[in-house]
């Protein structure tokens, strides 16, 4: 199945921080598959700004070699590579000083959309929105697009938003999560509002529980110092995991248009319960043969940071009620895996007779790896020698189905960065949700500090401290495995 491409309006992209990691491992490449695909007007343009003193030229090196690593399917096109490089400008430029902007500004047409990429350390978003209005550089048709972290706790995540506030409307600041580009979370919202299947039975009357687990095998990979003051509950669940959330818990909204999805989530989240001290469980790795022990890697000894948290939380509203959301993230773990499992209850009676076993139906969101659906349901165990029943999966993975299994899945990236140039805010976060996210994660980090709480060692390699297994067990039920 060929996807159609809806070519965007002509554009002026700034990429702020356009020669850091992210812009070359992700913002870039993105940009180019678009491009390849066909989705670029021809008036569209990326400028990459940042205090590397680079000529457009030698920008233009460093953007080739980048998309040699991150896009190699379609960088071995040499056409297409040397064109979209003819697309690509740079100009030096310190965010903390008033010099060079007048350069910036007269590379910008002034009918095109224009949007400014802040993929610099978060310590310089409140100084580029200023900058950018100060220098005149905002036209009606100018977006912003802030990067994670949004702030570091509530305070200072409502000073960012009044920061931004001054000087951009609410319908120009694109607050991005990437999770929220990924095509399976997008499917998650096809799939419960697409189908009769399964609404009526998004409930806690069907559901007993539902899992989300955002497991990575790797470690803290330079982010070292931002990581160890950040940890697994700023750095994941504040964020990644809070959307996952709020878009599996979340009402139908009346449209799929941004201010409807995005109230939906936001009653989500302020409907969500304190979490009890003896429902949240705190990790930290342990040395293991892909490297160092955690306190090692941030080179702090004496780090109380969480390198994984799982929690028990509830959603105290009607649908929800009685049925228990368990989230766990963590880092060094067995293996690589973001997925949602929605635990439905077993059927009420057993016609089968105990001898044929409990079984329940699982309906299981795949993120990544091999982004998918599963839903298990229960058959006769084939053959003859009476009636047992086992658990077979309806298995849809989307590289299967829809024809794309030679392709590469498109990035989050791809999605996110063409929405912002279409002018799309459903899959970005506005202010308010953020804030209450932060109103829900604070009290939580608080109370740790309050207490003096130190994460439980878990060996890497692992699926983390063995008490995230009790946090279950102790309601009778247990994870699934992290990969299904
Ligand atoms: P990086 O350190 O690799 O790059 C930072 C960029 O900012 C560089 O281009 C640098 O020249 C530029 N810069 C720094 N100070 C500047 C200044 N005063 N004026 C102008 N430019 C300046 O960082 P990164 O990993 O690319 O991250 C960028 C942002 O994206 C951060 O907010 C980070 O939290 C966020 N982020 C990164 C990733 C990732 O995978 N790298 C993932 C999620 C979010």
């Amino acid at each position: 199945m060929v996807s159609r491409v809806i070519p965007v309006d002509p554009f002026d992209l700034v990429i702020f921080g356009g020669t850091g990691d992210l812009a070359q491992r992700k913002i870039l490449p993105a940009l180019f598959r678009r491009f390849c695909a066909g989705q670029w007007p021809d008036d569209a343009q990326i400028i990459g700004a940042a205090r590397a003193e680079y000529t457009p030229d030698a920008f233009r090196e460093v953007v080739a070699e980048s998309l040699r690593s991150h896009a190699p399917a379609q960088s071995r096109n040499a056409d297409a590579l040397n064109t979209f490089l003819q697309r690509v400008d740079y100009v030096p430029l310190d965010a903390l000083s008033d010099t060079a902007w007048d350069r910036l500004a007269a590379k910008l047409a002034d009918d095109r959309v224009r949007a400014f990429y802040f993929s610099v350390g978060p310590q310089l978003f409140g100084q580029l929105a200023e900058r950018i209005k100060h220098h005149d550089l905002a036209t009606p048709k100018t977006r912003i697009v802030v990067e994670k972290p949004f702030g570091h706790d509530l305070e200072s995540a409502r000073a960012l938003n009044a920061t931004l506030a001054a000087h951009f409307s609410e319908g120009q600041i694109y607050r991005i999560d990437h999770y929220l580009g990924k095509e399976t979370v997008q499917n998650l919202m096809a799939v419960r509002f697409g189908n009769m299947l399964f609404e009526p039975l998004w409930n806690s009357q069907y559901v007993d529980h539902i899992q989300i687990t955002v497991a990575e095998s790797v470690g803290i990979d330079g982010r070292e110092e931002y990581y160890d003051r950040a940890g697994a509950m700023r750095d994941m669940m504040q964020n990644h995991l809070m959307q996952l959330l709020c878009l599996i818990a979340m009402e139908p909204p009346a449209k799929f248009d941004p201010d409807a999805v995005r109230d939906e989530k936001l009653k989500v989240i302020r409907a969500l319960d304190p979490v009890e001290p003896h429902h949240i469980v705190r990790g930290q790795f342990d040395a293991g043969p892909s490297g160092a022990g955690y306190r090692d890697t941030v080179g702090n000894p004496r780090s109380t940071t969480e390198s994984y948290v799982a929690l028990r939380a509830h959603v105290s509203n009607w649908r929800w009620a009685g049925t228990p959301f368990y989230l766990r993230t963590g880092k060094r773990l067995i293996e690589r895996s973001s997925v949602i499992n929605v635990m439905f209850k077993d059927a009420p009676h057993s016609i089968f007779g105990a001898d044929a076993g409990r079984h329940a139906n699982v309906l299981s969101i795949r993120l990544q790896p091999n982004e998918g659906i599963t839903l298990k349901v229960t058959i006769k165990e084939p053959g003859p020698g009476g009636m047992r029943l086992v658990d077979v999966p309806l298995d849809m993975s989307f590289a299967e189905a829809l024809g794309s299994e030679n392709q590469d899945p498109p990035d989050a990236y791809e999605r996110l960065v063409m929405d912002v140039i279409r002018g799309n805010q459903t899959l970005f976060m506005r202010g308010d949700e953020v804030e209450a996210a932060w109103a829900w994660t604070d009290p939580i980090i608080a109370g740790w500090q309050a207490r003096g709480d130190v994460p439980k060692p878990y060996d890497s390699g692992s699926t983390g401290p063995g008490d995230a297994e009790l946090l279950m067990k102790r309601d009778g039920r247990r994870w699934q495995g992290i990969n299904p």
